[in-house]
């Protein structure tokens, strides 16, 4: 299917798909990005409001998917846990949230990709693993794919709207040159799984990179 059929099913159709092959401006520090992404619903997380920006322009993608659950955007916007869980935190509201989330995820209720943090803002994805000789949250991107990760073949639907995202994501945040799995960086982890192929990225232009 062509791309702009799904450009439009993902935007609920009209002119706003088209203004999306309008170019974005280069931002030349963090302050310069935009917050969101033309055409992405938000499902804002609960750490939204509590996380630094980058230190520095994102010059990376890291590929998630949802653990076991399928709907992981509507997991991931209010990540309550039991205390003692994996990265478990008490918040001010007496409750306990695991420290986890992702600019955009897979929304099983909308069927697409929605935003749950700014551009501009350091999300806590992938640990502190280094990646081009940096902390990886510090410089990367980071989107979560549906659940669970060892679904295979993925949707062709789920499919095209990466691809959107990933051609929206570069026209808007030029600094982004290199792309990686959280399974190529993290020997204790599995996703996105082997649903997801680096066909899904190569017409981007984007090189891959591992830990280190
Ligand atoms: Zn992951």
């Amino acid at each position: 299917m062509a791309e702009w059929y799904w450009k439009w099913l993902a935007l609920g159709g009209g002119a706003v798909a088209w203004l999306l092959g309008s170019e974005g401006t280069v931002a030349k520090s963090v302050d310069e990005l935009p917050d969101s992404l033309p055409g992405y619903d938000w499902v804002p997380s609960y750490w939204q409001q509590q996380l630094p920006v980058f230190a520095t322009l994102p010059d990376m993608i890291v590929l998630h998917s949802g653990d076991v659950g399928a709907n992981v955007a509507e997991y991931l916007a209010n990540p309550l846990a039991e205390e003692g869980a994996v990265n478990a935190v008490l918040c001010s509201d007496g409750k306990y949230r695991r420290k986890v989330g992702a600019h955009f995820a897979w929304s099983l209720t909308r069927n697409r990709f929605v935003q749950q943090f700014s551009l501009r803002q350091e999300v806590p994805g992938a640990g502190s693993v280094p990646v081009l000789g940096k902390r990886v949250n510090g410089h990367a991107i980071q989107i979560e794919l549906s659940g669970p990760y060892d679904q295979n073949p993925r949707s062709e639907l789920e499919r095209n709207l990466f691809q959107d995202w990933v051609s929206t994501l570069l026209r808007y945040v030029r600094s982004i040159h290199y792309w990686t799995r959280h399974s190529d960086i993290d020997a204790g982890k599995h996703d996105p799984g082997p649903g997801f192929s680096s066909d899904w990225l190569n017409t981007t232009g984007l090189t891959w990179v591992s830990r280190g």
